[in-house]
Protein backbone atom coordinates (compact mmCIF):
# COMPACT_ATOMS: atom_id res chain seq x y z
CA UNK A 1 0.00 0.00 0.00
CA UNK A 2 1.51 2.99 -0.80
CA UNK A 3 2.49 5.60 1.55
CA UNK A 4 0.92 9.00 1.60
CA UNK A 5 3.32 11.99 1.31
CA UNK A 6 4.89 13.13 4.41
CA UNK A 7 3.29 16.11 4.11
CA UNK A 8 -0.12 14.88 4.29
CA UNK A 9 0.34 12.92 7.20
CA UNK A 10 1.88 15.95 9.20
CA UNK A 11 -1.38 18.16 8.20
CA UNK A 12 -3.25 15.04 9.35
CA UNK A 13 -1.45 14.58 12.66
CA UNK A 14 -1.77 18.57 13.76
CA UNK A 15 -5.50 17.87 13.33
CA UNK A 16 -5.55 14.93 15.26
CA UNK A 17 -3.39 16.65 18.11
CA UNK A 18 -6.00 19.34 17.97
CA UNK A 19 -7.80 18.36 21.42
CA UNK A 20 -4.15 17.29 23.08
CA UNK A 21 -4.34 19.90 25.68
CA UNK A 22 -8.01 19.27 26.76
CA UNK A 23 -7.44 16.15 26.93
CA UNK A 24 -3.73 16.21 28.78
CA UNK A 25 -5.46 18.66 31.61
CA UNK A 26 -8.63 16.10 31.45
CA UNK A 27 -6.25 13.31 32.42
CA UNK A 28 -4.41 14.63 35.31
CA UNK A 29 -7.88 15.76 37.09
CA UNK A 30 -9.04 11.94 36.22
CA UNK A 31 -5.89 10.12 37.14
CA UNK A 32 -6.27 11.43 40.85
CA UNK A 33 -9.89 10.82 41.33
CA UNK A 34 -9.04 6.81 39.71
CA UNK A 35 -6.58 6.99 42.73
CA UNK A 36 -9.15 7.07 45.38
CA UNK A 37 -10.68 3.43 43.70
CA UNK A 38 -7.38 1.51 44.03
CA UNK A 39 -7.23 -1.24 46.23
CA UNK A 40 -10.59 -2.83 45.47
CA UNK A 41 -10.46 -6.69 44.26
CA UNK A 42 -11.93 -6.84 41.25
CA UNK A 43 -10.22 -10.20 39.74
CA UNK A 44 -8.33 -9.17 37.06
CA UNK A 45 -7.79 -5.14 37.11
CA UNK A 46 -7.21 -4.62 40.73
CA UNK A 47 -9.91 -1.41 40.67
CA UNK A 48 -13.06 -0.82 40.68
CA UNK A 49 -14.07 0.72 37.61
CA UNK A 50 -16.16 4.24 38.19
CA UNK A 51 -19.07 4.72 35.75
CA UNK A 52 -18.44 8.89 34.45
CA UNK A 53 -20.37 10.35 31.70
CA UNK A 54 -18.42 9.90 28.52
CA UNK A 55 -15.63 12.34 28.23
CA UNK A 56 -15.57 14.47 24.87
CA UNK A 57 -14.06 12.79 22.11
CA UNK A 58 -11.98 15.88 20.51
CA UNK A 59 -11.77 19.21 21.20
CA UNK A 60 -12.13 21.21 17.75
CA UNK A 61 -8.87 20.73 15.59
CA UNK A 62 -6.57 23.53 15.15
CA UNK A 63 -3.68 24.45 13.60
CA UNK A 64 -0.64 23.31 15.87
CA UNK A 65 2.83 23.51 15.04
CA UNK A 66 3.90 19.62 15.31
CA UNK A 67 6.16 19.07 19.13
CA UNK A 68 8.78 16.80 18.87
CA UNK A 69 9.24 15.24 22.08
CA UNK A 70 7.01 12.23 23.15
CA UNK A 71 6.24 14.04 26.40
CA UNK A 72 3.68 16.11 24.11
CA UNK A 73 2.21 13.43 22.40
CA UNK A 74 -1.81 13.77 23.55
CA UNK A 75 -2.71 10.57 26.07
CA UNK A 76 -4.25 8.84 22.81
CA UNK A 77 -1.13 8.19 20.66
CA UNK A 78 1.01 7.93 23.78
CA UNK A 79 3.92 5.67 22.50
CA UNK A 80 4.22 3.04 25.20
CA UNK A 81 7.05 0.02 24.44
CA UNK A 82 9.97 -1.19 25.57
CA UNK A 83 11.95 1.56 25.31
CA UNK A 84 9.41 4.19 26.45
CA UNK A 85 8.08 2.59 29.53
CA UNK A 86 5.12 4.36 31.60
CA UNK A 87 6.98 6.23 34.63
CA UNK A 88 6.42 4.60 38.07
CA UNK A 89 3.98 7.59 38.99
CA UNK A 90 1.50 6.58 36.20
CA UNK A 91 -1.99 6.44 37.39
CA UNK A 92 -4.76 5.23 34.29
CA UNK A 93 -7.03 7.92 33.59
CA UNK A 94 -10.99 7.41 34.81
CA UNK A 95 -12.32 4.15 33.26
CA UNK A 96 -15.46 2.61 32.66
CA UNK A 97 -16.64 -0.78 33.18
CA UNK A 98 -17.08 -3.02 30.27
CA UNK A 99 -20.67 -5.19 30.35
CA UNK A 100 -20.44 -8.12 30.66
CA UNK A 101 -16.96 -8.93 31.61
CA UNK A 102 -15.87 -7.39 34.08
CA UNK A 103 -13.08 -5.43 32.47
CA UNK A 104 -12.46 -1.37 32.11
CA UNK A 105 -10.94 1.11 29.78
CA UNK A 106 -10.40 4.86 29.40
CA UNK A 107 -13.86 6.25 29.65
CA UNK A 108 -12.42 7.97 26.67
CA UNK A 109 -12.22 5.90 24.12
CA UNK A 110 -15.25 4.06 25.57
CA UNK A 111 -17.73 4.62 23.52
CA UNK A 112 -15.36 3.68 20.48
CA UNK A 113 -15.02 0.57 21.82
CA UNK A 114 -18.78 0.12 22.19
CA UNK A 115 -19.42 0.97 18.63
CA UNK A 116 -16.74 -1.24 17.34
CA UNK A 117 -17.99 -4.41 19.43
CA UNK A 118 -21.52 -3.25 18.39
CA UNK A 119 -20.85 -3.24 14.45
CA UNK A 120 -18.65 -6.27 15.13
CA UNK A 121 -21.74 -8.04 16.50
CA UNK A 122 -24.08 -6.50 13.75
CA UNK A 123 -21.92 -7.47 10.87
CA UNK A 124 -22.21 -11.31 12.48
CA UNK A 125 -19.32 -11.88 14.02
CA UNK A 126 -18.74 -12.20 17.97
CA UNK A 127 -15.38 -10.62 19.61
CA UNK A 128 -15.39 -11.04 23.27
CA UNK A 129 -13.02 -8.73 25.25
CA UNK A 130 -10.87 -11.12 27.33
CA UNK A 131 -8.01 -8.60 28.54
CA UNK A 132 -8.76 -4.32 29.06
CA UNK A 133 -7.39 -2.65 31.36
CA UNK A 134 -4.51 -4.35 33.49
CA UNK A 135 -2.34 -2.57 37.11
CA UNK A 136 0.65 -2.36 37.02
CA UNK A 137 0.80 -5.40 39.66
CA UNK A 138 -1.20 -7.39 37.45
CA UNK A 139 1.11 -6.97 34.57
CA UNK A 140 3.81 -7.62 36.57
CA UNK A 141 2.66 -10.62 37.63
CA UNK A 142 1.48 -11.65 33.99
CA UNK A 143 5.24 -11.22 33.53
CA UNK A 144 6.13 -13.28 36.16
CA UNK A 145 4.41 -16.35 35.02
CA UNK A 146 5.66 -16.31 31.71
CA UNK A 147 9.12 -15.56 32.71
CA UNK A 148 8.65 -19.17 34.96
CA UNK A 149 7.64 -20.89 31.95
CA UNK A 150 10.49 -19.55 29.78
CA UNK A 151 12.76 -21.01 32.56
CA UNK A 152 10.51 -24.46 32.36
CA UNK A 153 10.16 -24.61 28.57
CA UNK A 154 13.31 -22.51 27.27
CA UNK A 155 15.80 -23.55 29.40
CA UNK A 156 16.79 -20.07 30.07
CA UNK A 157 17.78 -18.28 33.60
CA UNK A 158 17.77 -14.63 34.36
CA UNK A 159 18.08 -12.18 31.96
CA UNK A 160 17.78 -14.12 29.12
CA UNK A 161 14.41 -15.61 29.92
CA UNK A 162 13.20 -12.32 30.87
CA UNK A 163 13.89 -11.32 27.14
CA UNK A 164 12.32 -14.09 25.68
CA UNK A 165 9.49 -13.56 27.66
CA UNK A 166 9.40 -9.74 26.73
CA UNK A 167 8.42 -10.77 23.85
CA UNK A 168 5.05 -11.97 24.28
CA UNK A 169 4.14 -10.14 27.50
CA UNK A 170 5.04 -6.92 27.63
CA UNK A 171 7.22 -6.23 31.31
CA UNK A 172 5.77 -4.37 33.76
CA UNK A 173 5.24 -0.35 33.10
CA UNK A 174 6.16 -0.91 29.34
CA UNK A 175 2.24 -2.64 28.38
CA UNK A 176 -0.58 -1.03 26.93
CA UNK A 177 -3.10 -2.62 28.75
CA UNK A 178 -1.79 -0.54 31.85
CA UNK A 179 -2.52 2.76 30.06
CA UNK A 180 -6.22 1.46 29.45
CA UNK A 181 -6.13 1.74 26.16
CA UNK A 182 -5.59 -1.67 24.56
CA UNK A 183 -8.36 -4.69 24.49
CA UNK A 184 -7.62 -7.94 23.45
CA UNK A 185 -10.54 -9.45 21.36
CA UNK A 186 -10.98 -12.64 20.41
CA UNK A 187 -13.43 -15.02 18.74
CA UNK A 188 -16.32 -15.76 20.89
CA UNK A 189 -15.78 -19.74 19.32
CA UNK A 190 -12.11 -19.42 19.74
CA UNK A 191 -10.20 -17.88 22.73
CA UNK A 192 -6.67 -18.93 22.53
CA UNK A 193 -4.88 -16.43 21.99
CA UNK A 194 -2.01 -17.47 19.09
CA UNK A 195 -1.56 -16.96 15.51
CA UNK A 196 -4.79 -18.92 14.72
CA UNK A 197 -6.69 -16.29 15.54
CA UNK A 198 -5.68 -14.43 12.57
CA UNK A 199 -8.28 -16.58 10.13
CA UNK A 200 -11.45 -16.31 12.66
CA UNK A 201 -14.53 -14.56 11.02
CA UNK A 202 -13.48 -12.19 14.21
CA UNK A 203 -9.98 -10.91 13.53
CA UNK A 204 -10.78 -10.80 9.57
CA UNK A 205 -13.58 -8.57 10.55
CA UNK A 206 -11.77 -6.28 13.31
CA UNK A 207 -8.66 -5.90 11.08
CA UNK A 208 -10.48 -4.56 8.52
CA UNK A 209 -12.63 -2.22 10.45
CA UNK A 210 -11.09 -1.26 13.32
CA UNK A 211 -9.83 1.53 12.21
CA UNK A 212 -13.25 3.09 11.58
CA UNK A 213 -13.87 3.03 15.41
CA UNK A 214 -10.28 4.43 16.17
CA UNK A 215 -8.23 1.47 16.83
CA UNK A 216 -5.53 -0.12 15.16
CA UNK A 217 -3.81 -3.70 14.92
CA UNK A 218 -0.69 -3.12 17.39
CA UNK A 219 1.55 -5.61 17.01
CA UNK A 220 1.31 -6.81 12.79
CA UNK A 221 2.97 -10.09 11.82
CA UNK A 222 5.80 -7.48 9.99
CA UNK A 223 6.98 -5.22 12.43
CA UNK A 224 8.21 -7.55 15.57
CA UNK A 225 11.76 -6.06 14.68
CA UNK A 226 10.26 -2.25 15.42
CA UNK A 227 7.57 -2.84 18.01
CA UNK A 228 9.62 -5.85 19.74
CA UNK A 229 6.35 -7.68 20.32
CA UNK A 230 5.43 -10.95 18.57
CA UNK A 231 2.71 -10.94 16.03
CA UNK A 232 -0.45 -10.39 18.02
CA UNK A 233 -4.07 -10.30 15.75
CA UNK A 234 -5.60 -10.22 18.70
CA UNK A 235 -4.43 -7.00 20.60
CA UNK A 236 -5.92 -3.53 19.65
CA UNK A 237 -4.52 -0.26 20.41
CA UNK A 238 -6.57 2.84 20.62
CA UNK A 239 -5.51 6.00 18.79
CA UNK A 240 -8.39 7.70 17.62
CA UNK A 241 -10.01 7.42 14.46
CA UNK A 242 -8.20 10.09 12.75
CA UNK A 243 -4.92 8.69 13.60
CA UNK A 244 -6.06 4.88 12.81
CA UNK A 245 -7.25 6.17 9.57
CA UNK A 246 -3.78 7.17 8.84
CA UNK A 247 -1.35 4.28 10.55
CA UNK A 248 -3.89 1.76 8.47
CA UNK A 249 -3.43 3.69 5.36
CA UNK A 250 0.20 4.14 5.75
CA UNK A 251 1.32 0.25 6.06
CA UNK A 252 3.49 1.69 9.35
CA UNK A 253 3.56 0.46 12.67
CA UNK A 254 2.96 3.25 15.61
CA UNK A 255 6.73 3.50 16.66
CA UNK A 256 7.24 4.33 12.33
CA UNK A 257 4.42 6.10 12.05
CA UNK A 258 5.10 8.54 14.92
CA UNK A 259 8.99 9.23 14.06
CA UNK A 260 7.11 9.50 10.49
CA UNK A 261 5.19 12.55 11.84
CA UNK A 262 8.68 14.56 13.47
CA UNK A 263 8.79 12.80 16.59
CA UNK A 264 11.90 12.08 18.34
CA UNK A 265 11.31 8.30 19.16
CA UNK A 266 14.98 7.90 20.00
CA UNK A 267 14.69 10.12 22.91
ZN1 LIG B 1 -2.91 -7.15 24.53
Amino acid sequence: MASPSPLMTRRAFAGVLGGAALLALGEGILASDQAHSQGSDLADTGVTPTQIEAAPQRAAASPAATPRSLDDLPWNLRLINGAHPLPDSFAPAELREIPDCGLAFDARAFDDLMALLDAANAAGVRPVVVSAYRSADYQADLFRRRVQRVEAEEGLTGAEAEVSAAFWVARPRTSEHEAAIAVDLADAAYQELDEAQEATATQRWLIDHCADYGFILRYPTDKSAVTGIGYEPWHYRYVGKEAAGEITASGLCLEEWIESCGWDTAA
